[in-house]
């Protein structure tokens, strides 16, 4: 695993506004705390999420970017990018490798954060089929195609995009976490992060609440003293 040291810059790629959030703001707002450039990347504008069908779905899409931006900021991330990709139908397609790949070539991160291409059969929700079609996604754009000067050629000739090995990948959601990080102290950032989507959380009184007991329940499965919370991820070495 790479040390903190080795970490500079961060990239996380994710399915839907507020995944990011849900899965790993904890974590963003330690590494941003400790100067680590974090950059996302939103493969659709969730525009089929939500509960106000009174909105349709430009002025979905056109919300849930800007929520997505205040959720950043609350967590010290600045660079929000949109793929554009309509939510709900997405599949780990060529074009959408390609689309990662640029990213990556433009934003060269040590490490990527995305979600898992693997159903966790034990908790379905976090297996949803964009998730597991944006994760293989984006492990195919880190390994082969963004370190290799000959996929998708026109990124290199067209746009000048070299090619960039990403050392290590985080995973989200999936069913085998092997790496668990101590959120305590940023846990109220996530609170915040989650709030500022608005249109999917507005519902739930109490959102410290209601992430409390998962939280703490992967606290406890890295042996944290109780009273801890804890993200959990799946780390991939891609070097
Ligand atoms: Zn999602």
């Amino acid at each position: 695993m790479l040390d903190d040291a080795e970490v500079k810059k961060v990239l996380v790629v994710t399915a839907h506004p507020d995944d990011v959030d849900f899965a790993a703001a904890g974590t963003v707002a330690a590494w941003t705390r400790r100067g680590v450039e974090v950059v996302y990347c939103v493969v659709t504008d969730g525009d089929a999420g939500g509960f106000d069908r009174l909105v349709d779905h430009g002025g979905m899409a056109a919300l849930r970017r800007a929520e997505q931006e205040n959720a950043a900021k609350a967590v010290g991330v600045t660079d929000v990018r949109s793929l554009g990709y309509p939510d709900g139908v997405v599949e780990a397609t060529l074009g959408l490798r390609r689309d990662i790949t640029r990213v990556i070539r433009q934003v060269r991160p040590d490490l990527v954060l995305t979600q898992s291409p693997d159903r966790d059969y034990a908790r379905i929700a976090p297996s949803h089929p964009d998730h597991r079609a944006v994760g293989s996604a984006a492990l195919d754009a880190v390994y082969p195609d963004a370190r290799n000067p000959y996929a998708f050629p026109e990124l290199l000739l067209e746009e000048g995009l070299a090619a960039w090995t990403v050392r290590e990948v985080w995973l989200s959601g999936g069913p085998t976490a092997d790496h668990f990080v101590d959120i305590t102290d940023t846990f109220e950032q996530k609170v915040a992060a989650l709030r500022a989507h608005e249109s999917q959380t507005g519902h739930i009184e109490d959102v410290a609440g209601f992430l409390r007991p998962w939280l703490s329940a992967n606290a406890e499965r890295a042996g944290l003293p109780a009273g801890r919370l804890a993200e959990a991820f799946q780390v991939v070495d891609t070097a």
